[in-house]
């Protein structure tokens, strides 16, 4: 009796040894293999690359130079924040290379995409990996910590928010300490030029990943291009500095790096994106900020509509400028030859034009 079943465990175990077999012999006559086999040994000479929006583009591009193809999921002319991708726009990531995104929260589709993603070779490169983020919009920051205080309501205390801001330039600490769900993280690194400059260092490390035999050129490329990345730096940094005033009006909260970078203050009409429409309160402390620090521009973006900017400029009796916060490019600027640094150095004319009104 023991021996019988003994045997007869032996048998279904033998036979689950044989199904095992088969299940591996099949796997690894798996045509899915054999086609990216053959995709990686065309890429042998040029690199395939996916970046997620504008600034990742430019910045890849002149690591890359001719080393790559160079795709943007993004279009040019679209806002990216609220963007999402297609299934065919995950079908080209799986077949690249090289990924290259901004990182922070820009992309916000990009985790689940990963995770989705069985091309085990791709060099995943997140452009703003250290860097120190900035959590939230000062706007947001502000309300929560008079709401934390005292038990006023957040429409009391506008006008004291606005002139408040003044001494809170560069609190990076208040970040960290709390806890906003609602602001989330900044993730406008690019526009800082000194943090441009190590994004470019990030995806110079993920192509030299890819194509090591390359590695040297793209040192080269990048150290080229850092070199423009540094006169821009340098001359940003000159024309604000003995500037009348250091705050200004922008239509979305991208430039705080910026800000920071050059001990300027900016004043966000909108939240973190675009889309995030400023409520009526928001609107007043902006008005109540520009009426008490006699602003006369009100800076609007090319990609969104600038209606908001406007009704506050009405309102005020200001004028409206365009400062770009480079999150893509429309069919204009593009036609125009514009790219990242003669866009920021249209930024840097703008910024010095209403910085000393
Ligand atoms: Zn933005």
């Amino acid at each position: 009796m023991k021996l019988g079943k003994t045997s007869a465990l032996g048998i279904i175990f033998s036979l689950a040894i044989v199904a095992t077999g088969c299940g591996q012999k099949t796997t690894t006559s798996n045509p899915d293999q054999a086609a990216a086999a053959s995709t990686t040994a065309a890429s042998e000479q040029k690199l395939n690359v996916e970046v997620s929006f504008y600034p990742m583009y430019d910045f890849t591009k002149n690591v890359a130079g001719d080393l790559a193809d160079v795709h943007t999921l993004i279009p040019p002319a679209m806002e990216p924040h609220d963007w999402e991708p297609t299934p065919q726009d995950i079908a080209s990531i799986e077949k690249a290379d090289v990924l290259v995104y901004n990182g922070a929260g820009m992309e916000s589709w990009m985790d689940q995409v990963k995770d989705s993603l069985s091309n085990s070779k791709l060099v995943q490169v997140e452009a703003s990996q250290g860097i120190s983020i900035r959590e939230g919009g000062e706007e947001e920051e502000h309300d929560h910590d008079h709401a934390d205080k005292a038990t006023t309501t957040e429409e009391h205390d506008h006008a004291d928010d606005a002139s408040a801001k003044e001494g809170h330039e560069h609190d990076a600490a208040t970040g960290e300490e709390h806890d906003h769900d609602h602001g989330g993280l900044d993730p406008h690194v690019w526009l800082s030029p000194a943090l441009a400059i190590k994004e470019v260092r990030n995806i110079e490390a993920g192509l030299a990943k890819a194509a090591p035999q390359h590695a040297d050129q793209f040192k080269q490329n990048a150290d080229a291009y850092i070199v423009k990345l540094e006169a821009l730096d340098q001359d940003f940094k000159a024309a604000v500095k003995d500037s009348k005033r250091k705050d200004f009006i922008t239509q979305h909260a991208a430039f705080a790096y910026l800000a920071a970078e050059y001990g300027l203050q900016q004043v966000p009409i909108a939240g973190l994106s675009p889309e995030q429409e400023p409520s009526a309160a928001q609107m007043a402390t902006v008005i109540d900020f520009a009426k008490e620090h006699k602003v006369k521009t009100i800076f609007f973006e090319t990609l969104v509509s600038s209606k908001v900017s406007e009704t506050i400029a009405k309102e005020i009796g200001a004028k409206t400028a365009v400062l770009n916060p480079i999150e893509g490019l429309t069919e204009d600027e593009v036609k125009a030859g514009k790219d990242y640094i003669s866009v920021m150095r249209e930024n840097m004319e703008a910024l010095k034009l209403a910085l000393n009104e």
